[in-house]
């Protein structure tokens, strides 16, 4: 059994300063803990839904916009209890890596700290226990970001962070039996590089999950009835389709997917 919480459905600027939707990225548990894309209030929201920071194993980080990198400073304080005990993998791009150096510098602790920093580029992967996380193509304002999969006990959790699409980003996904997707706008709007409801329904027409969670809801899509965007990607792929709930965990096993909400 493994576990998926939601610290939030939001994303992009006006999504991330009024918290309309959470931005707190989401927790992956199976024999280690990993928070994903630690936006603006993942600190406050783990707390909130009885996550504790400090047993976490390892911080992915997509890459160096705020509303997916904000909290990642001070969850890493809190993995490693407060910078008193040396553990933790903080993986990322290079942005993410690069940008966080003045935070770990500030400390003056370079030896006792993080157990391991890795910066990943497309192509490259690496382990954290018994889950390996390849990183995925994107084409992105931060040219460094990149997308992740997470080949679990369970199975296959892919997550398209933000991205324009292209052709090939389903190919990297395949076997992905949950995909959790970065969905900014609805259809027939588009903001430059990143994904709306008709690239999701591509792109999940292509992989075939058995679940689609939508996260990173911007203003726009929230306003306009970001339900209706979840009920069209539904009913154009015929795959359930769910907006992350905060504080929502799924519940994935080798036959089902589970909700606690
Ligand atoms: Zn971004």
């Amino acid at each position: 059994m493994m576990e998926l919480t939601f610290l939030g459905s939001g994303g992009g600027r006006f999504m991330t300063i009024t918290q309309k939707r959470g931005t707190g990225g989401f927790i992956l548990k199976d024999d280690v803990k990993i928070h994903v894309d630690p936006g603006p209030g993942a600190l406050v929201k783990s707390w909130e839904h009885n996550e504790d920071p400090r047993e976490l194993d390892a911080l992915v980080v997509s890459h160096c916009h705020i509303d997916h990198y904000n909290d990642c400073g001070v969850l890493i304080d809190a993995m490693t209890n407060g910078v008193t005990k040396k553990k933790g993998a903080l993986i990322g791009s290079k942005s993410v890596i690069d940008g966080i150096g003045f935070h770990l510098q500030s400390k003056n602790y370079s030896e006792g700290y993080l157990k391991r920093i890795e910066a990943l580029k497309s192509g490259d992967s690496a382990k954290v226990g018994n889950v390996k996380i390849i990183a995925t193509p994107t084409i992105h304002s931060d040219p460094t970001t990149i997308g992740f999969k997470f080949i679990t006990s369970e199975g296959n959790i892919s997550y398209i962070s933000d991205t324009q699409y292209f052709p090939d980003l389903s190919k990297w996904h395949k076997d992905a039996r949950i995909l959790i997707i970065c969905v900014t706008r609805p259809s027939h709007n588009r903001v430059p590089y990143h994904l709306n409801t008709t690239d999701a329904i591509k792109l999940a027409q292509n992989i075939h999950p058995e679940l689609i969670v939508m996260t990173h809801i911007g203003m726009k899509m929230h306003m306009d009835g970001a339900d209706t965007e979840r009920k069209e990607i539904e009913d154009k792929t015929n795959i359930k389709t769910i907006i992350a709930k905060e504080g929502e965990k799924l519940l994935i096993d080798a036959l089902s997917i589970t909700t606690s909400l």
